[in-house]
């Protein structure tokens, strides 16, 4: 029996009246939440109860983003939990700090226990905690080259490269058209360095998520007639103290981080 994928097929064995009883407004937002497992296909009183059954055989109830992340989490954990502290902070240019691994992400300090809990007086979420447990257990103390890559190039990037450029990539430049001055004074909050590039970008900043893993930044205001460009760049040694999942995550959560700032704390152009 195959896999149900598309809300259409639930939809053309529904009444199509519209009637609400199965406690959505209309018929196809019923098919979309039962393909997404929030409603069973027999909450609609109008399905053939049979049709309703094999329904819910074709449908293939997967987990959430979240759910995902906490399993990879979990697994990272044990992992890193084996590991000896002391040996690792010098090749991961984090300090020891009573028994916890202090790893600089963007000025902050996050602390990693023993036990491979992550400990900060920031707002944690899985953007940052799975890239630091996969940073102390893939760091090879690669020094910076100097030298940028696109992110597409990384071992493993192929199946994130188009993630990284709608996900990360645009929408940071979205967010820099409209909010220019903010975005490059909270850069400059979080610790980027301006940098001087022969690319002709107008604005060019590195920042570091992670002690040997720094981001470029190279953002062209738009002129007329042109839209604005913004591009991530990666130094040459990112492939080996990272990987392309975890900066991947990195960025989304620099931009989701930065998106909430702008919309909780910002005034008339200004933080405040
Ligand atoms: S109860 Fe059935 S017919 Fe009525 S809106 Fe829901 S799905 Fe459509």
């Amino acid at each position: 029996m195959s896999e149900l994928k598309n809300p259409l097929e639930i939809y053309a064995a529904l009444a199509k009246t519209n009637c609400g009883q199965c406690g959505v407004p209309s018929c196809m937002a019923f098919a979309a939440a039962v393909l997404q497992g929030q409603k069973k296909p027999a909450a609609c009183p109008y399905l053939d109860p049979a049709v309703a059954a094999q329904l819910s055989q074709r449908i293939v109830q997967r987990r959430s983003l979240e759910e995902d992340h906490q399993q990879a989490i979990e697994q990272l954990r044990r992992q890193v939990a084996v590991l000896d502290f002391s040996l690792l902070a010098p090749r991961l240019g984090a300090r020891l700090v009573d028994g916890n691994l202090a790893i600089n992400c963007l000025g902050k300090d996050f602390c990693i226990t023993p036990a491979g809990e992550m400990i900060s007086d920031c707002h944690l979420n899985h953007w940052i905690y799975v890239p630091l447990l996969h940073y102390i257990l893939l760091c090879q103390g690669k020094e910076v080259q100097g030298e940028w890559v696109p992110y597409a190039t990384l071992p493993g990037a192929a199946e994130w490269s188009q993630y990284f450029s709608h996900r990360c990539e645009e929408p940071l430049r979205q967010l820099a058209d409209a909010h220019r001055d903010l975005i490059f004074e909270m850069f400059h909050l979080f610790g980027a360095q301006p940098v001087a590039l022969a690319g002709g970008a107008d604005h060019s900043l590195t920042i570091l998520p992670l002690p040997k893993v720094p981001f470029l930044i190279n953002y062209w205001e738009p002129e007329e007639g042109f839209d604005s460009k913004l591009n991530i760049l990666l130094d040459r040694s990112a492939a080996e103290n990272s990987n392309a999942q975890s900066i991947n995550l990195l960025a989304r959560g620099i931009i989701e981080m930065f998106r909430q700032l702008i919309l909780r704390h910002s005034r008339d152009g200004k933080l405040f």
